[in-house]
């Protein structure tokens, strides 16, 4: 059922730790923030299980509890957070026009996107299953809870080869598993990675299968070339293939790099257009830590509350 068009001041777009903390900050600036939280909610978080890096939590937490915790602290301060996913938006003129659930029109005076990067995953039965218990898709996060193991990671760009010797430092053995014959990766970055003795790189070799019950213990790799297939003994499994900014709903209008990625203005949550503000790994390929997301998302509620005084909207 279609419903009447609603006058909104601050629209928030997703509900990952950029999203909360833009909530935190708005709805005590009075921006009165209402935020949809996308179809995952919590975001990337509430796929992982222990978060030891977070400061605030010396003895660390778990991720979809973390995200309670931004949750409930984002509605102590009256954010209107509702269940709904932007399906369309056009930002032709201020003030924006968003479609939530194709049918919800929201007429916003200032925007915060904070939808955030999906990983993208081979798509296996088995990776899916043991997610958060010994697969994971970043090595920053979770390689800690391998140290002293041996691990395999899968991928063979910048990000899985900077992932392979930051594992290397932690665990005994890195397998790295590259599906061609050569690794896009910079030479740099692969020169790093045959400079590290404890990384085996496995050229030519695809993952069949991810092995274990509850937890992971082994990996089943094939050698393309001569179809043999080879038992990994490792104890977590790392999928460094790439990751999706969730961009594109906007593409029509926010400049995006080459791969999708928000550009804002340098030192600012700003985009390309006016009232509109993006925070979070949808805004960066770079960091994509939780901790960093956050500061971006109090950055674009800052942002968007200067614009909206200036503006003259109270
Ligand atoms: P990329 O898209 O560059 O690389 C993805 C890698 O995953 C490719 O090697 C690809 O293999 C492989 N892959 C994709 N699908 C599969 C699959 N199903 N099975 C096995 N392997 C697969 O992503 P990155 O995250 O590495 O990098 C993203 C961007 O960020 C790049 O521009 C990169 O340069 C940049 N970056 C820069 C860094 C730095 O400068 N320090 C650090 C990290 C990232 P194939 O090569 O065969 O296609």
């Amino acid at each position: 059922m279609t419903q009447e068009p609603e006058r909104v001041k601050c629209l928030i777009i997703g509900s990952g730790p950029a999203g909360y903390t833009a909530a935190i900050y708005a709805a005590r600036a009075d921006l009165k923030p209402v935020m949809y939280q996308g179809l995952q909610p919590g975001g990337q978080l509430t796929i992982t299980t222990e978060v030891e890096n977070y400061p605030g939590y010396p003895k660390g937490t778990m991720g979809p509890e973390m995200m309670e915790d931004f949750k409930a602290q984002a509605e102590r301060f009256g954010t209107d957070i509702r269940f709904g996913y932007a399906t369309a938006v056009d930002f032709s003129a201020a003030p924006h026009k968003v479609i939530v659930d194709e049918t919800h029109t929201i007429i916003a005076d200032s925007v915060i996107i904070a939808t955030g990067a999906s990983a993208k995953w081979l798509g296996l039965e088995s990776e899916q299953r043991l997610n958060g218990f010994g697969v994971s898709a970043c090595a920053v996060c979770d390689g800690f809870f391998f140290r002293g193991q041996d691990v395999a990671i899968v991928g063979a760009g910048d990000t899985a080869a900077e992932e392979a010797t930051y594992l290397a430092k932690l665990c005994k053995k890195v397998y790295m598993i590259v599906r061609r014959d050569e690794m896009r990766a910079s030479k740099a970055m692969q020169h790093r990675v045959e400079n590290t003795a404890n990384i085996e790189v496995l050229f030519n070799h695809e993952t069949k299968e991810i092995l274990g019950d509850k937890t992971v213990h082994g990996v089943k790799v094939f050698n393309t070339k001569t179809n043999a297939d080879r038992v990994l003994e490792v104890s977590g499994f790392f999928v460094a293939i790439g990751h999706e900014p969730n961009t594109k709903i906007f593409k029509d209008w926010i400049d995006t790099d080459e791969t999708g990625y928000i550009k804002t203005i340098p030192g600012s949550t700003k985009t390309n257009v006016e009232g509109v503000f993006a925070a979070g790994d949808v805004a960066d390929h770079v960091y994509r830590q939780a901790v960093t997301a956050a500061g971006t998302g109090c950055m674009a509620a800052i942002d968007a509350e200067r614009y909206l005084a200036a503006k003259g909207i109270h």
